[in-house]
């Protein structure tokens, strides 16, 4: 029985979500089985959504909202997506059926009061018992940092953009 582990990549710099996977193909490297959820995506077509297809029983890769940014004008109508998209990662998490679950970009809905802290943060402590459960995005809020059992920070010392280099495929997408 593992000791399930809330994890916690935060900051500016670049590799949150990259990091998040890495822990994804160890995890299903070992035949245990992988949640990952992206909360939020821009437009471009993301290598791993078709990377994790031949992991293809062993993680599970769900985009919620489809290319959808939470951005949009209508306030009430990003908090219900946010809620359903909250809804579903917690049905994934309460199955019980993985060994790790990713909340990949699930920082911006408590930064963004899409969803009340307090009760997302009762739910993961709740989850399963031996469950690890993995969350990326800059601004995490100080309860979740607080209650988290290991938090990485990525710092910014140079990021390719500043230089006028563009995303690139396999480094950004
Ligand atoms: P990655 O998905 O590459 O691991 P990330 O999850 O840490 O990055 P996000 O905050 O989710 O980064 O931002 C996603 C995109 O923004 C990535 O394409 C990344 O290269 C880019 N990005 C991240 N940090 C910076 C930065 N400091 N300056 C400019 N672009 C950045
Ligand atoms: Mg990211």
């Amino acid at each position: 029985m593992s000791k399930g582990l809330l994890i916690v990549f935060t900051g500016n710099g670049k590799g949150k979500t990259t990091a998040a996977l890495g822990m994804a193909m160890r995890t299903a490297g070992h035949g245990l089985k992988v949640c990952f959820i992206q909360f939020i995506k821009g437009g471009w077509h993301y290598g791993e959504i078709d990377a994790v297809k031949r992991f293809e029983g062993l993680i599970d890769f769900h985009v919620m909202g489809k290319g959808f940014t939470w951005k949009s004008d209508n306030i009430e109508e990003d908090a219900r997506l946010a809620r359903e998209a909250w809804d579903f990662a917690r049905r994934m998490i309460a199955s019980g059926v993985y060994h790790t679950v990713v909340l990949d970009e699930f920082t911006y809905l408590l930064h963004y009061q899409m969803l009340a802290c307090e009760p997302c943060l009762e739910f993961l402590n709740g989850r399963p018992a031996g469950q690890h459960v993995v969350v990326t995005g800059r601004y995490a809020p100080e309860q979740l940092l607080a209650t988290a059992d290991l938090v990485t920070e990525m710092q910014v010392i140079k990021h390719p953009l500043e230089s006028g280099i563009k995303a690139q495929k396999g480094i950004e997408f």
